[in-house]
């Protein structure tokens, strides 16, 4: 994937999600309920709560990989510095790190 066609997705996905962030925080302005399927067991307010939790979680992974487009280390693993697969970036534009990484991450938490 280039640069510039990242640059566009990764603008779309902040626009989106500043969207939903203030529908979730309960701007009247755009409320709509697609968002609300996630997570059926929960309360509402839980749902909101988490729905919230992802959608800042992943802007802030959204503005970190433009910030590597600027500085010219997008593409590659935060952490190993290989390349991250076309494929994966093409799912997830956001993505900072190589698959192995990533789960190595996931499992820090
Ligand atoms: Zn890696």
């Amino acid at each position: 994937m280039d640069v510039a066609t990242a640059r566009m997705r990764l603008e779309s996905m902040l626009a989106e999600l500043d969207r939903s962030i203030s529908v979730l925080r309960g701007d009247p302005a755009g409320r709509d309920r697609s968002l609300a399927d996630a997570g059926a067991d929960l309360t509402d307010a839980d749902r909101t709560r988490a729905m919230l939790d992802a959608a800042s979680r992943q802007r802030t992974a959204v503005l970190a990989a433009l910030r590597r487009l600027d500085d010219g280390g997008y593409g590659r693993c935060v952490d190993c510095g290989t390349l991250v697969p076309e494929g994966r970036l093409e799912a997830r534009p956001e993505a900072a790190r190589c698959v192995q990484c990533q789960s190595r991450a996931e499992r820090r938490r």
